[in-house]
Formats: C-alpha cells, structure tokens, sequence
C-alpha cells in the first residue's frame, strides 16, 4: 500500500494556553525575512529571503532547510548514542550488543577495503548458475529476499479490499535511474543522464573484472528501457482501484505465461495462490521479456543490480563510484557524508526499531508524549467541527466522514510494541553478510504475517525518523518522537507560530484520510465507496481546480509541477492549514492574540507556516523530485495554499493586484 508521508519537515509545538499566553516570544526568526518584499506578493519568500539568499547547501547535501536541520539533528543524536554503545562492552547476543557490532563493521574501513567484492561472491555465484528462464523466475523469487532491486517487487501487504487480511503484492520496479521519465524523456538534460548512466555501469562492471563492461551497459540499459517503458506512471499508480487486481497464479500464468511463476513463488518462500497485482499491464510485458531477453543477458543485468545496490558495503572504490553516480551526477552532491553519518544511516534503515528504542529512551519524555497527543486531540475535534459545517457535503456523506474520522487511529513517539531481532544474527566483521541477513530477517517477518491477523500495533516508521504518516489502510497517523526535536518544537513560544507549523502538520496528516487517495478508504480502511455520486462530483470540481492551480508553477525556469501527482499531498496542505488555523482561533477562546515583533495572531501563524518549507535544493536534486515527488516544491507549499484561504486575506488585508490575490471565486476550499 502506498503511504502518504510528510517527507519533508517538522515541528512540534504546545497545545498548552496558559504556558503560551505568558511567552512574549513569537517563535519567528525575523533575520530570515526579506523586508523589501511584501508577503501579499509572496509570503514564502518575505519570510525566507534573507535566509535563502545567505546561506549555502553543505557540500555532502543536495537539499538544505528546515527539514534537514532536523534530520541532522537527530543524525548527530543516534551517532552520540552509537559512540557509547561501542564504548561500552554489551552482553553478548543482546540487542544492544548487535547494534554495536553491526556500526563496527560497517566502520571497519581496512576490512571492507581489504576484502573488495570478495564478500559478494556467494551471491554473484548464484547468477553465475543461471542456465534457463525457469532459473532466472526463480532466482528473482529468491533476490526478494536479500533486498536487491529488479524487475518485480514481493511484498506482503494489508488486502485494501479486506484490511483485516494480509496478501502477497507484486509491483513493478527494477529500474536504476530515479523514475521510468529518466529512461523516456528526450530532453537534453535526461539524456545527458543517461549518458552518464551507460559510463556508470562500464566503470563499475570493469572494476567488478567485466571485460566487456561497455556491451554490458548496452544490455543492461537495453533491459531497463523496455521495463521503463511498460511501468505505470506515478500519477497512475495513485489510483488505487485500478492498482488492486486480485489474481489466483492460473490467472498470472494467463497474464505472463513467459514467466515461470511455480518456480518464482517456491523461491520467494511464500504461496503465490493468490495475489494482488498492481499495474497487471507491466506484467504481461515482462513475461514477453522472458521469451525476448536472452539468460545471459539477465545474468549480466542481474550482475550489475546487485553489485550497484551492495555497493556502499564494499571496497570504497565502489563506494566512491556508486556516489559519483547516484548522489553527484542525479542529485548535486559535491562529496560524501563523513562516514558516521552513513552508517547511522545504514543502522536506521536496517535495525532501525533497536536503534529506536535507545534512542527514545534518552530523547523522548512521558510530557513529550502528553503535548503532541493533546494537540492531535485538538486538532481532530477541530476536525469534527468543520465537517459538520461544510455546506458542500450532503448529510450521508457527511455522516460517513465522520465516522472515518472517529476512527482514525494516533500513533505517537514510538511503538507500543517493539520488533524482536533475537533471530537476525550480526557479527563485528562481516558488513556484507550483516546486510543480506538483516534484509532476509525483514522477508521472512514479512512472510511470518501471512495468514495472521493484521498488526495494527505496527509501526512504518522508526522514532527517529523527522516524518510523519498518514496510512489508508490502517486509517493511523502516526507522529515519530524526532519531530519532536529543536529548532521547530519550542515550548516557551506564542501559540501562533506552533498552530501554523505542527499544528497544521498534523491537519496535513488528519487530511489524508480525506485526500483524492485517502478518501477511497473507509474507517476500517477498506477500498469502498463512501461518498455519494452528487458530493464526490462536487469534491471532484474542487480537486480539479487545485491541479490547475498547481500546473501553473513552475521551477528551473520552465519545469512545470505535476498538479495530478501532487493533488494528495496540496489537498492536505491546504486542508491541514485551514484546520489548524480554526484549531488556532478556538484556543485563543475569544481572546484577541497579542501583537508580537509587530505581527498579529494571524500574521504569525502564516509565517510559521512559511517558515517551515524554507528549504534550498541543488539543480539536478530538484528535477529528481519534481518527477517523482508527490510533494509540490517547497516555495509552493508555502504559498499555494495561504492563497486560497480567505483568513490570509484578511491578515495581510491582500488586494488585488497583490501577486498572491485570488478572486473569492478562484479560490479553492474543501475542508
Ligand atoms: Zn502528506
């Protein structure tokens, strides 16, 4: 199942008057503003100019704002906590104890060095015993297991059409370039980055012992155009009825007969009886693939997949050309992280609950707990209020959304119950082995949830991650305890600043039960039809209108923003804004909110919402997202939606002829 994240940004701010109303702190940086602008003209830009203009993105960056402040933040909190944990000796075969060994070994630079592809041999011997397409079915069905992209992903997934069930999914993938566009498109720019993607592959499969490294970077993007050109889009793959096909595996061997699916499901290590299958088109193709690709082309293809994905584990000669690749010539980055900042990385991505739980357990309080949980309340009431209020939905529909709502399930800092790596075995000196372990410790949980009742305890993602979810098919949202960490949680702050930033991220997460995608869902987080025919035409007028809205911005002088992949993530900005700034309005119970630094109540709640998509991108790092992000550029998501929402008008007294003033019939409100 798809999930809709915040990506990018945080903050967390304190539901609590009494405290508040004696702060005389705003919350805002005024040396960030650019005072020369007027925020009537562009509020993104009047309350980050200065900021923007001044600072640099670090060179091991592609992007460089809020969010990233905060993500570092909690980096350098799980490096400290990495440090001790090395330090100290822990029993062995504890949590605590895996945890070290496996930060040891990937910190063991002599060793990896040392060692070059050597540790990958097992693996590669495997492509090596290839000799016939029932083999190629099977060894995909068994690369599932250790993690490595190719042409089919296996997971196990929440049925959306029966959520309290688990089922297998199969959707497309195996691409190495960012999206199927990269492969397509015929500008300049993306065929410069396929250029560099061909001498990629010969550099890396001549330093893997490739004597034709160059034919093989023929075959190998030869095999990922095809696949690119039979995926899906990603504004099609956010349509979830068209993505849910239930299939028994006589009607996958009707749909790809080339593919030989027995062998492919006995080596996953999972019946394939029935399935889910997302984009059943891109199925038939690859099993055209099997008859067209010739065995040893796949074994060259498979070669290069795992080798590029294993890379970051062996000698830094492939460390240092995978970078050179994927990190500098796709996103920008001028060189490396240091090499504590990756393996947090590789911690948080690999045993990324036992990190944590140490984690939370220094950095995450009971009080913590109690203030995001109150706002969340908040905001939901908030919530229950403005449905019943929409003079757009009818009475049916509405009953139905609150329903939804009542039902939304709040996770907060951590998981209730923690993941048990007692079976993952870890060892001080084997970083590619603790790799591959960790990725089938991963498979096999997957697997140990077939047939079992849904865990709807469990968490998508880790504590330390500066995020936060919104997840249909559980119909959660779900707020790690790092949103929670400095500049953006700031207790001793006026309320204004804190509704505009957290409170109207947890809107956002509150809106996408609610969004184009998220509204398909019931509160038991089935796919069903809730709405009526007359209210889901007049959302659908409402929605069209913010795609047309979006479709007009435009980055890197002509690059236009995608307004259909974008809709989800604009409804819920949007929506989440104009909740959290009703939500805003009943705290202050009447009151009249203080003039702070010669802002109002309502200046500064839109500030804070500004301030928070301040954010810098590198070039290469912006076209990447704007082809495969859901999220519309940050200086959109800044402005966008305050434009549409009439009480910005009035707390700037915007007119027209002010660049960000819509006619009130231009205006798009749906919440
Ligand atoms: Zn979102």
């Amino acid at each position: 199942m798809k999930h809709s994240n915040w990506l990018v940004l945080g903050g967390l701010a304190l539901s609590c008057g009494a405290l508040a109303a004696m702060a005389a702190k705003s919350g805002l940086d005024p040396t960030a503003f650019d005072t020369h602008l007027r925020p009537q003209d562009d509020l993104y830009q009047y309350a980050n100019g200065t900021w923007l203009a001044k600072t640099e993105i670090p060179a091991d960056l592609a992007s460089y704002g809020s969010f990233v402040m905060l993500d570092d933040a909690s980096r350098n909190n799980v490096h400290g906590l990495l440090e001790e944990l090395l330090r100290k000796p822990q029993p062995p075969g504890s949590e605590p104890a895996k945890v070290a060994d496996f930060y040891r070994s990937y910190m063991d630079t002599t060793r990896i060095d040392a060692a070059g592809l050597k540790p990958l041999a097992p693996e590669l011997a495997r492509i090596d015993a290839i000799s016939s397409a029932g083999d190629v079915a099977s060894y995909m069905g068994y690369n599932q297991g250790i993690g490595v992209n190719e042409p089919l992903q296996w997971s196990v997934q929440q049925d959306a059409r029966n959520a309290t069930a688990y089922v297998v999914e199969l959707d497309q993938s195996g691409l190495t370039l960012p999206d199927r566009d990269y492969y397509l498109r015929e500008d300049a720019r993306f065929a410069d980055y396929r250029q560099k993607y061909a001498t990629y592959i010969t550099s890396l499969m001549r330093l893997a012992g490739d004597r034709d490294a160059a034919t093989a970077a023929a075959t190998i993007q030869g095999i990922e155009k095809q696949i690119a050109t039979a995926h899906w889009s990603r504004v099609q793959n956010r349509d979830p009825v068209a993505t849910y096909n239930k299939m028994t595996l006589a009607d996958l061997e009707a749909k790809a007969p080339g593919v030989d699916w027995a062998r492919f499901f006995a080596a996953t290590g999972a019946p394939g009886d029935v399935v889910v299958v997302s984009q059943p088109s891109y199925l038939t193709v690859l099993g055209q693939l099997f008859q067209t690709v010739s065995v040893a082309d796949w074994k060259t293809y498979f070669r290069f997949k795992l080798i590029d994905d294993y890379a970051p584990f062996l000698g830094h000669e492939f460390e240092d050309l995978r970078f050179d690749f994927h990190s500098r010539t796709l996103s920008g980055v001028q060189q490396p992280p240091p090499r504590w900042k990756r393996g947090v990385g590789v911690l948080n991505g690999n045993m990324g609950e036992a990190v944590g739980k140490v984690y939370v357990a220094r950095y995450f309080t009971a009080e913590s707990k109690r203030r995001i949980g109150a706002l969340v309340q908040n905001l939901l009431r908030t919530y229950q209020q403005a449905i019943d209020q929409l003079e757009w939905m009818g009475p049916e529909t509405r009953q139905q959304a609150q329903a939804k709502l009542a039902a939304i399930a709040v996770k907060l800092g951590y998981p209730d119950k923690w993941r048990d790596y007692s079976t993952l075995t870890i060892a001080a000196d084997d970083l590619v082995g603790n790799v591959t372990r960790a990725q089938q410790f991963e498979h096999r949980r997957f697997i140990n949830k077939l047939g079992k009742p849904v865990d709807r305890s469990e968490w998508g993602l880790t504590p330390q991650t500066v995020n936060a979810q919104y997840n249909p098919v559980m119909n959660d949202i779900t707020f790690p305890a790092a949103i929670l960490q400095p500049p953006f949680f700031d207790p001793g702050a006026d309320d204004a600043v804190n509704y505009g930033a957290i409170g109207a991220v947890i809107g956002h997460e509150i809106s996408h039960g609610f969004d184009d995608l998220g509204s398909q869902f019931d509160g038991q987080g089935n796919l069903r039809n809730w709405w009526t025919p007359d209210d889901a035409a007049k959302f659908k007028q409402r929605t069209n209108a913010l795609v047309a809205q979006f479709n007009a911005y435009t980055i890197l002088d002509d690059q236009h923003v995608n307004g259909q992949l974008t809709l989800g993530e604009n409804i819920a900005d949007l929506s989440g804004l104009s909740i959290a700034y009703r939500a805003y309005q009943l705290s202050l119970r009447g009151r009249p909110a203080p003039v702070i630094g010669g802002y109002t109540g309502a200046q500064r709640f839109f500030l804070g919402w500004a301030t928070i998509w301040r954010n810098k991108n590198r070039d290469d790092r912006a076209r990447q997202l704007l082809t495969i992000d859901p999220h519309s550029p940050t200086q959109f998501r800044g402005d966008g939606p305050p434009s549409n929402i009439d009480a910005f008008y009035d707390a700037f007294s915007v007119k027209p002829g002010d660049k960000m003033y819509r006619a009130p019939a231009d205006r798009v409100k749906i919440w």
